[in-house]
């Protein structure tokens, strides 16, 4: 293969016990897997997240659940995301957790346990102020009286930060934190046991023991990644180091032409670049069908012999253009590195996000899922 994603199973199995030893072995460590694994590949990392010592995964769709079932994962798994009404039924028939907050779905999931005979677990989501799926918590205790189902086990209650990671000052998060508590208060009040009790995502699980409470939801922290640089920065300070996450995620490629072009010669679509010198130009059969941003264009680099090689021209659906005049000896099918390390220079996601305005959540999510996954190590 041309194109391929190394996902390094050390990585991802340290990550896990560093998120371990952060929480104690009491909590449940629950893994976010959606978005193809944040583009690690969703069988292959949940099955290296599970010998690892995770205890549940977190998908975002019926569809990855069915896809990790049907792949011998037997773990309980949570739902986040929403499931179409019509849906319903699958929960119970690959033994699913879902998270609700709609009275609709409530109804419906009642009607469907009560038929089946069969126990479901579910989440209620609170809505604590960033205005996304939940329910608030004036409308929760009439939301909880639409599930009308003894099969049905509301065992946890949960909520998502809005911007835990994206501030230095999280006095926003404490507000949330307490509108949380004292609704998770109402609630058993109201005789719900909620077992689970869940908000803290990376950057809460890294930063605050007191969101912890007895369930986490670890994502890009999983994959060796940071929430972001603040919370890199006050983790820092914190635990005066770095926790020692490691990223896991290396894509690669080859070189598939070399040319010996004179000055001034056009490189790419639209003619945006133009050689100032005599020129060694490299083709590299990936593009932005894959996952490589056109925003690269001009603009990105890549790795080729552990050396910086510099985009030329626009990105094109399946390949690009890089110039390696100034590395030496550079034969057909090479090794070219896209994002990783490669001898001592490495290119981060986070480095790929700031070329082109994003987060390192989406570079690596983008990464096209038909490209294989290879493990190493
Ligand atoms: C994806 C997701 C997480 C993980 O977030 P990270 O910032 O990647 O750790 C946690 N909770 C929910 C509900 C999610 O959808």
């Amino acid at each position: 293969m041309r194109t391929s994603i190394e996902i390094n199973r050390s990585a991802l199995t340290n990550n896990i016990k560093v998120f371990r030893k952060l929480v104690g072995k009491k909590r449940v460590l629950s893994v976010a897997v959606k978005a193809n694994s944040y583009g690690h590949g969703l069988v292959e990392a949940s099955g290296i997240f599970v010998k690892a010592g995770a205890d549940w995964l977190i998908v975002d769709s019926v569809e990855e659940g069915i896809e990790l079932r049907e792949a011998g994962i037997d773990v309980p798994i949570l739902i986040v995301g929403y499931v179409p009404l019509k849906q319903l039924g699958k929960l119970f028939d690959y033994d699913f957790r879902a998270v609700v907050y709609n009275k609709q779905t409530a109804k419906k999931l009642s009607t469907l346990a009560n038929s089946r005979r069969k126990k479901i677990g579910v989440h209620v989501k609170i809505e604590t102020g960033t205005t996304r799926q939940g329910v608030t918590p004036k409308e929760i205790i009439p939301f909880i009286k639409t599930i009308k189902s003894d099969y049905i086990d509301i065992e946890g209650a949960l909520t998502h930060f809005a911007n835990i990671e994206d501030v230095l000052e999280h006095d926003f998060a404490d507000k949330q934190l307490d509108i949380f508590k004292s609704t998770v208060e109402l609630l058993k009040a109201h005789k719900l046991p909620l077992k689970y009790v869940h908000c803290a995502n990376s950057g809460a699980a890294i930063l605050f023991p007191k969101t912890h409470f007895n369930m986490v939801r670890v994502g890009i922290g999983a994959y060796g990644m940071w929430p972001s640089q603040e919370t890199k920065l006050t983790a820092m300070r914190m635990h005066r180091n770095q926790l020692g996450l490691q990223p896991a995620m290396t894509v690669k490629s080859m070189i598939a032409q070399i040319k010996d072009v004179p000055a001034g010669s056009y490189v790419g679509y639209g003619c945006t670049y133009k050689t100032t010198k005599k020129s060694k130009i490299a083709i590299v059969p990936i593009g932005y069908f894959d996952g490589y941003d056109r925003k690269l264009s001009n603009t990105g680099y890549v790795l080729i012999h552990g050396k910086r090689a510099p985009v030329r021209g626009r990105v094109c659906m399946n390949m690009i253009m890089v110039d390696i005049s100034d590395i030496s000896n550079v034969r057909l099918e090479d090794p070219v590195v896209i994002m990783g390390k490669q001898k001592s220079e490495s290119i981060t996601a986070e480095q790929l996000g700031e070329w082109i305005g994003t987060i390192n959540y989406e570079v690596t999510t983008r990464f096209r899922e038909g490209l294989p996954r290879v493990i190493k190590k």
